[in-house]
């Protein structure tokens, strides 16, 4: 084991965004390897939200338009921070509502069914968030029976043949992750986007599991549309404002979940009864900005926009690399199943791996200081985040698993998930 350790060691004295990991405060004697569920605080973003709580106690109401982030229009400016994250365009990105609130506005806003033409596509291993969505969407159109579900060959990752063998002329809109939630296989939106145009099908990304990790290039790929959460690689804290992206030649639609935050900010204050439509991104918002729940991405998109995201993936493919490597040549006797991609180019930020004992294991590397999370049957799915773990981080996280697998300790923690996983 040392000749890795020293090899950690060596990347980590050799990596150029090692810096960023004193901006964040990383639990003492733990290795943090959940970043893509939550990611850690960083010093940006707690400074970013006292600053707001500042302006709630200096300014009362004011602070709506005035200080140096007026609250009326924060989410239009973390959209744009957020951006360049997407590769969409700063007047297509917004923060605001949740991911799934977000599938339920941009999915309704373009579900127009006809008697032809009204499934939505969807895949077979997909967040059950979205599919409850899209299924609601179908259900209030009484269409119940308009899902379609792409199914995986191998039970952890999509072929982009078969999602392509699927666009049919029955479907309406297609709701798709970027990065598969498990096993973190990206799809290949590029080619995906440009067969769904072909076929006439307005084509949407999640992006929990890519923002902040993987690059984008939303606007040129031509995506109609796309919605993430903030709290998992972009560190903005539980329950932080989501986002969503439209691309520009949709804003003359009619949204579909309206509210007073969609209206045109100028009419806004009139307080009539027609809806002013925004006729920008600012639309798709509904009512009254989480204000707080918002505030932390300020903080924390000011280091990705410092790091760069190109630089970032640059160094998560080099951290799941070395994991990859380690556990290849260090637990191949305990027949750890790696399900995460091994070709670099669709492997998104995380790793999963497979194993019957997988609760267990789970439990036994949080007994001691690693930090996963679990996924039923049989999974754990380990995250090394590049903007504050470290290579060394992830020698001890393979080298406490291969304790654990020596020792059997996983037998003393029953073979159960917690309510939380
Ligand atoms: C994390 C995640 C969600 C969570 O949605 P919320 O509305 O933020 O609770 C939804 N979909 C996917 C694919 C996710 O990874």
């Amino acid at each position: 084991m040392e000749k890795w350790l020293k090899a950690a060691q060596e990347k980590d004295s050799n990596d150029v965004l090692r810096s960023f990991r004193d901006d964040f405060y990383i639990y003492e004697g733990k290795y943090y390897m959940d970043g893509n569920s939550l990611g850690l605080l960083s010093k940006c973003a707690e400074t970013a939200l006292l600053n707001v709580l500042d302006d709630w106690k200096r300014h009362g109401i004011e602070g709506w338009t005035a200080g140096e982030r007026p609250w009326f229009y924060l989410s239009e400016t973390i959209g744009r921070q957020m951006a360049p994250l997407t590769g969409g365009d700063v007047s297509e990105v917004l923060a605001t509502n949740s991911t799934t609130t977000n599938i339920h506005q941009t999915v309704r806003t373009f579900y127009r069914p006809t008697k032809d033409r009204y499934k939505i596509l969807v895949d077979d291993l997909n967040f059950p968030s979205d599919i409850y969505a899209c299924q609601s969407v179908l259900d209030d159109y009484g269409y119940s029976d308009g899902l379609v579900k792409v199914q995986s060959r191998d039970g952890h990752t999509l072929k982009t043949e078969d999602i392509i063998a699927a666009m049919d002329e029955s479907v309406a809109v297609i709701l798709l992750p970027a990065v598969l939630y498990r096993s973190g296989q990206i799809l290949d939106m590029k080619t995906l986007t440009e067969h769904a145009h072909k076929k006439g099908i307005i084509i949407g990304f999640d992006l929990c599991h890519s923002i902040g990790a993987v690059p984008h290039h939303l606007t040129e790929w031509d995506v109609d549309f796309a919605v993430w959460c903030t709290y998992k690689h972009l560190n903005g804290g539980p329950g932080a404002v989501g986002g969503v992206y439209v691309n520009k030649k949709h804003h003359h639609m009619d949204v579909s979940l309206k509210g007073w935050f969609g209206n045109n900010k100028d009419t806004q204050f009139d307080m009539v009864h027609e809806f002013d439509q925004a006729g920008d991104i600012s639309q798709y918002q509904i009512g009254t900005p989480h204000v707080f729940s918002l505030a932390p991405l300020i903080g924390s998109l000011e280091l990705f926009e410092e790091a760069g995201i190109e630089r970032i993936r640059e160094k998560s493919l080099e951290l799941t690399d070395f994991m990859l490597e380690m556990i290849d040549a260090e637990l191949k006797e305990y027949h750890i199943e790696v399900v995460s991609p091994m070709d670099r180019t669709i492997r998104g930020g995380h790793i999963l791996i497979g194993h019957e004992k997988a609760a267990g294991i789970n439990e036994a590397l949080k007994s001691k200081g690693v930090i996963p999370d679990f996924r039923a049957p049989g999974y754990v799915r380990i995250a090394p985040v590049a903007l504050y773990n470290s290579f060394e981080d992830v020698y001890h996280t393979v080298r406490i698993l291969k304790d654990i697998m020596d020792d059997k300790l996983y037998e003393k923690f029953g073979n159960k998930r917690g309510v939380v996983a």
